[in-house]
């Protein structure tokens, strides 16, 4: 058993860990490493298991150290807030990736915004209110990181995160630094093709010229309309599927009667039926039985087949052999 003395390779722990843990196999870093890290803690829905280890890299060099020097067999994923992330209750295998402060910088650089991809969507939105940039208004509804929000290409009221997207700078799995443009990434609705194992670093978005009065007036609008409409103060992920062609999620879901519909805590949102939520203490497999339950009785009374938008990570159970791989 090793213990404490182990924090002078920034490993934070309140248990002794077994010798065979992988942490024990990572790369000496200038961040934190978090052993058997529960990742409910860091999501919106409060609910899943833990991952072997949550890592914080103290900057981008340290992150470059870490990935070029980690054991091939180990995996790695990325998250943001976790404001769209079902984590299964068996929880993530490997490492999990969660930039700090180091990467949640932003500025203005002649006329356009530079981003960290750690920066918070309402904080990009407001750096671009002070400045009088108009166009990305809608970032101030999107709970996540830009992180998050490249990755998912996150939208709304008319607008997705390519639309403003100049650049962005990715790190590939060797730990070399790219610089791409919104062509080479693949986007369509809520989707990005790049390679699920590059993390975004950095953006760089162009808003235009405007008045910040009305650039204001509609950062308002567009919170009062989410206070009003969705369930934002409750544990839950956002839209769970996505809309399909032509159609409303919501409203075949209303259709199929599942406005309300439960599974233990885990229930399809009154006020916003697009919405799970974790009323009290639903697992993740509630949830995503209750999803499943959703897309079944959509299927049965529509003939439409609906996706799910939220990414559910990890294994159902400790046993699951799946763990770690993420569900599309
Ligand atoms: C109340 C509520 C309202 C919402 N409203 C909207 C909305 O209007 N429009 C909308 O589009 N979404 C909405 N969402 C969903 C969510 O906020 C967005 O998808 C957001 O972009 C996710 O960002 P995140 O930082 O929370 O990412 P996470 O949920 O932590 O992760 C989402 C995905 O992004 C990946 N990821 C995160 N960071 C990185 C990175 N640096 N590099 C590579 N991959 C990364 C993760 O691996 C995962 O696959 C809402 C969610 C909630 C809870």
């Amino acid at each position: 058993m090793k213990q404490r003395e182990l924090s002078s390779n920034n490993i934070m722990t309140n248990t002794d860990l077994p010798d065979n843990h992988l942490i024990h196999r990572l790369p000496e870093v200038r961040g934190s490493y978090k052993a058997d890290a529960r990742l409910g803690k860091v999501t919106w829905f409060r609910v899943g298991g833990p991952t072997d280890v949550l890592f914080t890299p103290a900057d981008q060099e340290d992150l470059v150290t870490f990935i070029k020097n980690k054991p091939a067999d180990i995996p790695v994923m990325v998250i943001g807030v976790g404001s769209n992330l079902l984590v299964r209750d068996g929880g993530v295998a490997g490492v999990v990736i969660r930039l700090g402060p180091a990467f949640s910088k932003v500025e203005i650089l002649d006329g356009q915004i530079i981003s960290g991809a750690a920066t918070l969507d309402v904080k990009v939105a407001k750096t671009a209110l002070k400045a009088s940039l108009t166009g990305l208004e809608f970032l101030c509804g999107v709970p996540g990181t830009i992180g998050g929000a490249l990755r998912m290409n996150a939208g709304a009221y008319g607008r997705e995160t390519q639309d403003i997207l100049l650049w962005t700078e990715v790190m590939d799995p060797q730990g070399n630094i790219h610089r791409l443009t919104p062509d080479q990434l693949g986007y369509a609705y809520r989707h990005c093709s790049l390679d699920k194992a590059w993390i975004f670093l950095s953006a760089c978005f162009q808003g235009e010229p405007g008045d910040s009065g009305k650039i204001a007036t509609r950062m308002k609008e567009i919170q009062d309309a989410r206070g009003s409409t969705q369930p934002i103060k409750s544990r839950t992920g956002g839209s769970t599927f996505k809309n399909p062609d032509g159609n409303k999620a919501w409203q075949l879901i209303d259709k199929a009667g599942c406005r309300g519909l439960n599974i233990g805590d885990a229930q399809v949102s009154e006020q916003h039926c697009n919405f799970l939520i974790n009323t009290d203490k639903a697992s993740a497999s509630d949830l995503e039985n209750l999803g499943e339950e959703v897309r079944r009785r959509v299927k049965d009374t529509s003939g439409i087949e609906l996706h799910w938008e939220i990414k559910r990570i990890g294994a159902t159970s400790v046993q699951d052999n799946t763990k770690g791989n993420e569900t599309l």
